[in-house]
């Protein structure tokens, strides 16, 4: 009887268009990781690179463990690059376990037109892994495991896409009973591809996939943050982001989810600042992006993960509302909620942005406990959407009396303005104003576009200026006003603020604010030098 083999639990893939390229990718995920696939399809000729394979096993890794590597030469009617026979790819894939390869990927499609014998022989070489994918939507998983079946093979691989969050639970599910057959324990890696599909890859692990991919951590050549290499498949997430940001390698079915829910919430820094809060806390919880467009949907998964809380951002803050069995008046207040947690099937949220506003204003203005703004205090709104609604809310929380708005929208600046009791202002009027404060709430200035500014400087005539826009950390308005004498504070203390209130809401845990803030001007550093979107991947 054969052994059942154990592999380590994170396995990087290397890719490449040319030798050069595959050999410097997998020497690059050799220094993480002994685990390594090689994705030889995207090779004009992968035979050619199998003598390479020697000074690979020969590499140092990690701990000193002897290289593990996979061949992999998927065809381009597959989802992969390899345009030729199916002969030839056995003929890759036999030679690549010869030079060394302990591990080879075979489509069952590839599996299917040569048959059983020449499958067994290939796995006499090397373990076989027997692959599925589908690059558009999920696959019907019991037919298509029972399809894979037919194969003896010491791995089975069933990877769809999912369009939906739901489709992470198809894949989870299908792990979970998989365990429960014993025979099976171990023998399966299912998860989704593609951006909605990145829960499914982090929580594989926790319910028993056999390993999961990672693409390789950039680089180091500038400062340490370099453009990361290309994913080998959609929705693949970085080793580092895997091992050390979700700690995807030591979750487990009693882990508490949380996540970002969103379309899209790739921009967010929710992941790094709510995953570093929770390994500072020492809690058995991980926060996912969650991308979402279909909200019955996400409500079923939800339940089926179960998600134990998430954030929610654009475009669901006030849709949310219709799924809430309770809510704060900050959320009554604004008609939006940022905050939801689950209890026994119930919905409770809160809207934490409010929160954000008026806990740096109180630092700036020096107002404690009960105290409120001066009766005469003048407070300019810019902007129109959410985030001035919640800035609004802000101010009459601090019982401001004299509340403008503005915007390009003028009818829009009018109803805000009419809602809160204040007015309506025009922007052509703005030089000839005076404010105690001034909140631009519009998302001029926002990475990538950090050069704009929706004001001019002699539209900034406010004693203080707070812009809720935190990437960057100091935007063109903030700089402008400071060459104006103005005090100013950046849009990362309501960001700070509303996530520590958040994981406190979830968690009845203190957050670790100092750790938070670390990590998150980290990421905006990062984000800035590598161009790249800060949350997962
Ligand atoms: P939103 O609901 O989409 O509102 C965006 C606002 O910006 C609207 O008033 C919109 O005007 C205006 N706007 C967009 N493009 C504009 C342009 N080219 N010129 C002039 N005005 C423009 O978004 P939001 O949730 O309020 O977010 C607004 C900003 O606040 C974003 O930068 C966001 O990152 C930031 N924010 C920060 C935090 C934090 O924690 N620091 C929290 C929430 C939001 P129209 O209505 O006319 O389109």
């Amino acid at each position: 009887m054969k052994k059942k083999l154990a592999w380590p639990r994170l396995c990087i893939s290397a890719t490449g268009n040319s030798p050069r390229e595959l050999l410097a990718g997998a020497r690059a995920a050799l220094r993480h990781s002994s685990f390594v696939e090689l994705r030889l399809d995207g090779l004009p000729r992968p035979l050619e690179f199998l003598r390479m394979i020697p000074e690979l096993l020969a590499a140092k890794t990690p701990r000193s463990r002897t290289p593990i590597l996979q061949a992999t030469c998927r065809r381009e009617e597959n989802g992969g690059h390899f345009r030729s026979s199916v002969g030839e790819q056995f003929r890759i894939l036999q030679k690549a376990a010869a030079a060394g390869c302990r591990l080879v990927d075979l489509e069952i499609e590839s599996a299917e037109v040569t048959g059983k014998e020449a499958v067994a022989a290939l796995r006499r070489e090397a373990a076989l892994i027997l692959s599925f994918h589908d690059f558009h939507a999920m696959p019907p998983l019991q037919a298509t495991a029972r399809r894979l079946l037919k194969f003896p093979a010491d791995v089975y691989k069933l990877i769809g896409t999912a369009t939906r969050q739901s489709d992470n639970c198809l894949a989870l599910d299908f792990l979970r009973s998989v365990m429960d057959r014993g025979d099976q324990a171990g023998k399966w890696i299912v998860f989704c591809m593609g951006q909605a599909g990145i829960p499914s890859r982090v929580l594989a692990l926790s319910r028993g996939s056999a390993f999961i991919y990672a693409s390789c951590p950039p680089l180091n050549s500038v400062r340490g943050f370099a453009k990361s290499p290309a994913p080998a498949a959609p929705g693949q997430l970085d080793f580092e982001v895997l091992r050390n940001v979700c700690r995807a390698e030591g979750l487990g079915p009693e882990t508490a989810i949380y996540g970002l829910l969103g379309c899209p919430v790739g921009h967010s820094l929710g992941a790094a600042i709510h995953n570093a809060a929770f390994r500072a806390e020492k809690l058995d919880a991980v926060y996912l992006p969650l991308l979402a467009s279909d909200l019955k949907d996400f409500r079923r998964a939800a339940v089926c993960y179960p998600l134990a809380g998430f954030s929610v951002t654009i475009p669901h803050k006030q849709k949310i509302l219709r799924y809430l069995d309770r809510f704060d008046c900050a959320v009554r207040e604004t008609g939006a909620a940022n905050t939801v947690r689950l209890r026994a099937g119930r919905w409770e949220a809160i809207n934490t942005d409010v929160e954000g506003i008026v806990v740096p204003l109180r630092r700036a203005f020096q107002l404690s406990g009960r105290q409120r703004l001066p009766a005469s205090f003048r407070a300019l709104i810019v902007g129109t959407g959410g985030a001035a609604r919640a800035a609004s809310a802000a101010l009459r929380d601090l019982r401001c009396r004299h509340i403008f708005v503005a915007g390009r929208n003028s009818a829009k600046a009018r109803k805000l303005a009419r809602e809160m009791n204040g007015q309506a202002i025009r922007l052509a009027t703005l030089p000839q104003e005076k404010f105690d404060l001034l909140i631009h709430a519009t998302s001029v200035g926002m990475w990538p576009r950090q050069e704009e500014t929706f004001l001019q400087p002699e539209q900034i005539t406010a004693g203080t200026v707070f812009d809720l826009i935190y990437n960057p950390l100091e935007t063109r308005l903030l700089q402008m006003a400071r060459l104006r004498g103005c005090r100013t504070i950046p849009g990362l203390e309501m960001f700070l603020v509303q996530a520590a209130r958040q994981f406190e809401y979830w968690t009845g845990w203190e957050a670790p604010r100092q750790q938070m803030r670390q990590v998150a001007q980290e990421k905006i550093r990062e984000f800035q030098l590598r161009g790249e979107e800060t949350g997962m991947p």
